[in-house]
C-alpha cells in the first residue's frame, strides 16, 4: 500500500466548515481519513499549520513556463504541468486557441498520450481533457484569438475536431453565429461542456442557448458585451440568469477586483470559478515573448500585444486564489472557486475538488500566499516546506 499522512494541517473543508488543525491520510491515491489519525511508520509530513486545500483545478490554461499547448507537444505539456504543480494546480484542462487542423491534431495527440501516463511519476498536474476556446466564435469578439482559423459551424466541422480518447471536452463558443444553437445542442448531447465566450449574443439568443443546454460563461466580462442598464448584454444576462455559472480571470487586471467581489456577492460563490487563462509566458517574469505568432510584451504582470490588447494572463491559480482571498472571500470560498466549482462544472466533483474521504488525494498546502506542498494521487510532487 502507498500511504502518506499529512499532520498539523489547517483543514479547509467544503461548504464553509473549517476543520481546524488535524491530520489527513492518503492511501493508494485517495483520501482515506481526515482527523483521528495516529501516524505510524509510513511516510508522514508535518505541515506546521499550513492550510491544506483540495488541489487547484484550472479549466482554462494555454500553457506556462515557456510551453504552449497548441505548439509545444508532449514535452511542452510536461514542462507546463510541472510548473502548474509547483503552483498548487493538481489538474488542468489544456486549452487550445483556433489553429490549423494539423496543429490541432498534433496538440490533441500529445494530450491523449499524456493522459495515459501517471502524473505523479512525472511530477506534473493531471491532464483532464481538452478545452477548445473559439474556432466557433464571434470574429468581432476575437480578442487574442486568430480569426483566420475560425470555422463556420456544421456537423462535419465539429466532428472534424480531434479529441483525446477519454476525459472532459469543453468548448467556448459564440451562440449567435450561424447554427450556433445547433452547435450547443450537438455539444451537450455529445457530453461536451458548452460555454459562451468571445460573444456578442443578445439575451434572447443566450436564452435559446440555455434551453439547448449551455450553462456556463467563459472569462466573465472579457471578450463579451458588457452591461448597459437598458440592454442586458452577455455580462448582464450572466448576472441576471439564475443557475448560470461563470469563470473569471482573477489577475486583478482583466476584471477590477471590486467588480469581481461585487459579482461574487451578487451571484454567490457557488457560481464563480477562478481560471488563469495563462499563456506560455506565465512564470517567466517581465519581457518580450512570441505567442501564437505575435509579439507579446509582459510588464508588471500584464501581457499585451502591440495594439495594447490584453492577451491572456501570466498568473497561476495560486495567484487567483490569493487575489480573491485578499479581496474579501474566506479561505473556504476561495477554495471552492478554485477547486470544487471547476470540478462540478466538469462533472468530476464526486471524485475530486474537496477534502473528503474517498476523493482523490490531490492536495495543496498553502502558507502566506505560497504553495508549500503539492500532492497528486497521494504522492508528493512539490515540497517547499
Ligand atoms: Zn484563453
Amino acid at each position: 500500500m502507498n500511504a502518506l499522512t499529512l499532520t498539523n494541517a489547517g483543514l479547509v473543508m467544503p461548504f464553509g466548515g473549517s476543520g481546524g488543525y488535524a491530520s489527513v491520510r492518503a492511501e493508494d491515491g485517495v483520501i482515506a481519513a481526515i482527523g483521528g489519525i495516529v501516524a505510524t511508520d509510513e511516510e508522514f509530513i508535518d505541515l506546521g499549520e499550513s492550510l491544506l486545500l483540495p488541489g487547484f483545478i484550472d479549466i482554462h490554461c494555454h500553457g506556462a513556463a515557456g510551453a504552449d499547448v497548441n505548439e509545444d507537444g508532449l514535452d511542452g505539456l510536461i514542462e507546463a504541468g510541472r510548473h502548474l504543480a509547483r503552483e498548487g494546480v493538481t489538474a488542468w484542462v489544456p486549452t487550445l486557441v483556433p489553429d490549423s487542423h494539423d496543429n490541432y491534431s498534433r496538440a490533441v495527440k500529445a494530450i491523449d498520450e499524456l493522459m495515459r501516463r501517471d502524473p505523479a511519476d512525472l511530477g506534473i498536474a493531471r491532464v483532464l481533457g481538452v478545452h477548445y476556446e473559439g474556432v466557433f466564435a464571434n470574429e468581432n469578439r476575437c480578442g487574442a484569438l486568430r480569426k483566420e482559423y475560425f470555422l463556420e459551424y456544421s456537423k462535419d466541422a465539429l466532428a472534424g475536431l480531434p479529441l483525446p480518447s477519454k476525459g472532459v471536452k469543453m468548448m467556448t463558443l459564440a451562440p449567435e453565429i450561424e447554427g450556433g444553437i445547433d452547435l450547443v445542442e450537438a455539444l451537450v448531447s455529445n457530453g461536451w461542456i458548452a460555454a459562451a465566450g468571445h460573444t456578442s449574443a443578445t439575451a434572447e439568443v443566450l436564452d435559446k442557448a440555455w434551453n439547448a443546454g449551455l450553462r456556463h460563461l467563459t472569462h466573465f466580462f472579457n471578450a463579451m458585451d458588457g452591461i448597459h442598464h437598458r440592454s442586458l448584454g452577455v455580462a448582464g444576462w450572466g448576472l441576471a440568469k439564475d443557475g448560470v455559472t461563470f469563470d473569471v480571470i482573477a489577475d486583478g487586471h482583466h476584471v477590477h477586483p471590486s467588480l469581481l467581489a461585487a459579482v461574487t456577492r451578487a451571484r454567490g460563490t457557488e457560481n464563480v470559478i477562478l481560471i488563469s487563462d495563462s499563456i506560455s509566458a506565465a512564470g517567466l517574469g517581465d519581457g518580450e515573448f512570441e505567442v501564437w505568432g505575435k509579439k507579446i510584451g509582459v510588464s508588471g504582470g500584464v501581457a499585451t500585444d502591440r495594439n495594447g490588447t490584453i492577451s491572456g494572463s501570466v498568473i497561476s491559480m495560486k495567484d487567483a486564489f490569493n487575489l480573491v482571498f485578499s479581496n474579501g472571500s474566506s479561505f473556504e470560498e476561495a477554495s471552492a472557486m478554485a477547486s470544487l466549482n471547476p470540478a462540478s462544472l466538469l462533472g468530476i466533483d464526486r471524485e475530486t475538488g474537496s477534502l473528503e474521504v474517498n476523493k482523490t488525494a490531490d492536495l495543496t498546502a498553502w502558507r502566506e500566499g505560497e504553495v508549500v506542498l503539492t500532492v497528486i494521487g497521494g504522492k508528493i510532487v512539490h515540497n517547499a516546506l
